[in-house]
């Protein structure tokens, strides 16, 4: 079983049509690399599944038997891999995780409950008290909370430095005790892009020995970025997002070297967060159809955006694929540019709120990566809580719109926003009063 899948592990870059045939997985010695939606399909699942089924099936279990105590001993002695009790593995679980290790180019990766389990088992197995992290300020709300609230409390401090400045983070790290950094690329809701290969030679330049470098590549999916080539130790997914793609499940995943992965198996045994078997069935069945979806999506935003940046309602817009995205001189290293847009609409909280209500396609929702185009307003949703002042301090317009393109007709979204911005345009009172626009991503830099 080991052998084909190291031979799937093997992802040409960039994606190839006409990929070699499946039928090279079938034991081969050294198959042909496979293109990354052929990955995608065929990766980490058995040839020969069980029934003569063509699906891996869910194996719906929370413990596994033993023909006798000898099996037993095998089992412990490893003279047999196998499962023991569902929180410790299940056959699903497992080709879910193969799986996604071919996407990323890992050795190994390992599935949690959620993006959060994952980042939160990940950092409490690879931290002790007395380590120090240092994280980029606009990774995920939730993880900063998580080790600004929760690891200070067992010793661990931490150090938040402006996304984008290589220099801070040098200058953050203190060889010895700084043992992870943290950053995410993109980012929410600028979609800021973290410079991985220069952040991960910090590993060398610093003389920082043990520090590992984690990317949260949530926005971006395996098709469009793969953090492990370019020098990050562990990478993450909120597989919630892109890698599910149906807005139907929660699923965290993390991928890296054997020895990282088998460490954070065996804490997430402690903690428990383990994925169920039928969310590990539906992120298999999203994950075979993601190159198309990520494809299609990367495409139709950039139209949106190139549509919306050339519209009289709109302020500003913040994509990656623009030449005005302030990180565009290292989008190069992104194969598309995701399918999450932000802009300003021209107008207060309550115009951008009508032309959201307006929009008869996108739905109000959080999250992003599926095939229904979700809309939100950050003010509203995000950052309900903060008054108008908190979340100004943090870079968060109350003109703000965050838009994940879903797999729509590109033509019939176009349309749409259209109509909704016609619909508020009369009544915009002109760019709300918040100072100039390219002044929000500078400050959405900081803590929020
Ligand atoms: N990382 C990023 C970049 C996210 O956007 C999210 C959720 O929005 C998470 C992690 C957490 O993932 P989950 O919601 O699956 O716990």
């Amino acid at each position: 079983m080991t052998s084909k899948l190291e031979s799937l592990r093997s992802v040409p870059d960039p994606p190839q049509a006409g990929a070699s045939s499946p039928a090279a997985q079938a034991g081969a010695s050294s198959p042909a690399p496979q293109a990354t939606a052929t990955v995608a399909i065929h990766g980490g699942e058995e040839r020969d599944k069980p029934h003569h089924a063509v699906t891996t099936p869910i194996a719906c279990t929370a413990t596994y038997t033993f023909s006798s105590t000898a099996a037993l001993r095998d089992h412990f002695e490893g003279r047999i891999e196998r499962e023991e009790y569902g929180r410790y593995g299940n056959p699903t679980v497992r080709a879910a995780e193969r799986k996604l290790a071919a996407l990323d180019g890992a050795e190994d990766c390992a599935l949690f409950a959620s993006g959060m389990a994952a980042l939160t088992t990940t950092l409490l197995a690879v931290l002790k008290s007395g380590d120090h992290v240092v994280l980029t300020s606009d990774v995920y709300r939730r993880t900063r909370q998580f080790v600004g609230t929760f690891l200070s409390r067992f010793g661990i401090e931490s150090t938040l430095v402006p996304a984008g400045d290589v220099d801070a983070c040098a200058a953050a790290i203190a060889p010895g005790k700084t043992k992870l950094l943290v950053t995410e690329s993109p980012t929410n809701p600028y979609l800021r892009l973290a410079d991985i290969p220069r952040l991960a030679e910090l590993k060398k330049t610093t003389g920082a020995r043990g520090l590992k470098l984690l990317v949260d590549s949530t926005f971006a999916t395996p098709i469009n970025q793969r953090p492990l080539e370019l020098g990050a130790d562990l990478v993450v997914h909120s597989c919630t997002k892109y890698l599910g793609g149906h807005n139907d499940l929660l699923a965290g995943s993390v991928a890296g070297s054997a020895a990282l992965v088998s460490a954070l198996r065996d804490a997430r045994g402690v903690l428990g967060a383990v994925l169920d078997p039928h969310a590990a069935y539906l992120l298999l069945r999203g994950i075979k159809t993601l190159a198309l979806r990520v494809e299609r999506q990367n495409q139709t935003a950039l139209r949106v955006a190139r549509w919306l940046e050339a519209h009289p309602a709109i302020e500003r817009v913040y994509y990656p694929g623009l030449a005005s995205h302030p990180d565009a001189a290292i989008a190069g290293q992104l194969r598309g540019h995701g399918g999450v847009i932000s802009f300003l609409v021209r107008g207060d909280l309550d115009v951008t709120s009508r032309f959201i209500d307006g929009c008869t396609i996108a739905t109000i929702a959080p999250s992003l990566g599926g095939v229904e185009t979700l809309i939100e307003q950050p003010a509203l949703m995000s950052h309900y809580e903060l008054t108008t002042e908190e979340r100004l301090a943090i870079g968060i317009r109350e003109n703000l719109v965050r838009l994940s393109v879903g797999l729509e007709d590109a033509d019939d979204l176009v349309a749409d926003f259209s109509r909704a911005l016609d619909g508020v345009a009369s009544t915009a009172p002109g760019a709300n009063g918040a100072g100039a626009s390219h002044v929000a991503e500078e400050i959405a830099s900081h803590v929020r």
